[in-house]
């Protein structure tokens, strides 16, 4: 990946003269079916970008409660675009079409307008649970009945991709934008290419300059995107692989109290009450070189990546006996 920054010609990506950026946006929209593409130093600033086009101050914008959007992003939807957001407990991060129309505001002369519903695929915090393609569409025709405008937050859908078969295009087809990460299981180090019509994407450039998104030789960094793309597609079921031998074994072991069904890269597992805390589990296994993460007192999750193999699971597995 390192070499394929090496004796290239970089331009200034802001006035479009990047020829790696360029391409790189180009296949993504390929990829993802859609006219256009731009380059982003990161997914949460696609998705804050997405919310702002897609939405008018006073809106309201539907998520699921564990999205990345509403836990992650210091509340930039109400900072940045002035929207407030109306959660969906879904179940593992999915929501029903018939949640959503529940959830969608009637026309009041009161009440704010809902203007935008968002999903993840794969959801993050719900353990990298995969939407069905026809709930996903359920969703988004459900959506479209009532003019609302539809957001893929596709930080990991290849990863669905990969597990399902389904291509991204489909995946994609009845949102209006959508975007990927480099910089999670593709192991590039930096960037996000959101996609979407040529007058989102061009509308998304002025937001982009505005956030201080807009970059000057970023062929840098879309070059190791585009080795990612070319190379590190497939082998993420490398990852599915290792994260359902975690599961196997963690499910196993009396101290977990409930362990989330493990579909993709993410496993997330609590413990029960009788056990070590979360964040000392994880001090532990810092302690012994494994780099797991705790959320509140209980919940642990493990995400594997191609910095992870088999071999190293399994020494997380008997690390993990020692304490569980
Ligand atoms: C990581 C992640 C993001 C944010 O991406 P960054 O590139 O870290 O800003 C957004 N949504 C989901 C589901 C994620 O997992």
């Amino acid at each position: 990946m390192l070499h394929s920054i090496l004796n290239r010609d970089f331009g200034d990506e802001q006035k479009d003269e990047d020829s790696i950026t360029l391409e790189l946006c180009s296949r993504v929209a390929n990829l993802l079916g859609k006219e256009k593409a731009v380059f982003l130093p990161s997914g949460t600033m696609c998705n804050e970008i997405a919310i702002n086009i897609h939405t008018n101050p006073g809106d309201e914008i539907i998520c699921e409660s564990s999205s990345h959007i509403i836990n992650f992003e210091t509340g930039g939807p109400a900072a940045i675009s002035s929207v407030m957001i109306h959660a969906i407990n879904g179940k593992n991060g999915i929501f029903e079409a018939e949640q959503l129309s529940a959830a969608i505001r009637k026309p009041s002369r009161y009440a704010p307008i809902s203007s935008l519903v968002c999903v993840e695929q794969t959801s993050n915090m719900a353990g990298g649970t995969i939407w069905e393609l026809d709930k996903l569409n359920a969703v988004a025709i459900e959506a479209k009945k009532y003019n609302l405008n539809t957001h893929m937050d596709g930080a990991r859908l290849l990863n669905a991709c990969v597990k399902t078969g389904v291509n991204a295009e489909t995946y994609s087809k009845n949102f209006d934008s959508v975007w990927l990460d480099f910089s999670k299981g593709l192991g590039a180090p930096v960037g996000a290419v959101l996609a979407g019509s040529e007058e989102f994407i061009n509308k998304s450039w002025r937001i982009k300059q505005r956030l201080g998104g807009a970059m000057r030789q970023s062929g840098v960094l879309a070059a190791m995107c585009l080795y990612a793309l070319d190379n590190n597609i497939s082998r993420l079921s490398n990852d599915h692989e290792v994260a359902s031998f975690l599961e196997s074994e963690i499910e196993k072991l009396e101290t977990v109290e409930q362990i989330l069904p493990v579909e993709t890269n993410i496993v997330i597992f609590d413990l029960s009450d009788e056990t070590i805390s979360a964040p000392k589990l994880v001090q532990k296994m810092e302690e012994q070189g494994f780099r797991i993460g705790a959320f509140g007192e209980r919940r642990i999750r493990i995400v594997t990546h191609l910095d992870v193999d088999m071999d190293s699971a399994t020494k997380l597995v008997a690390a993990l006996k020692i304490y569980l």
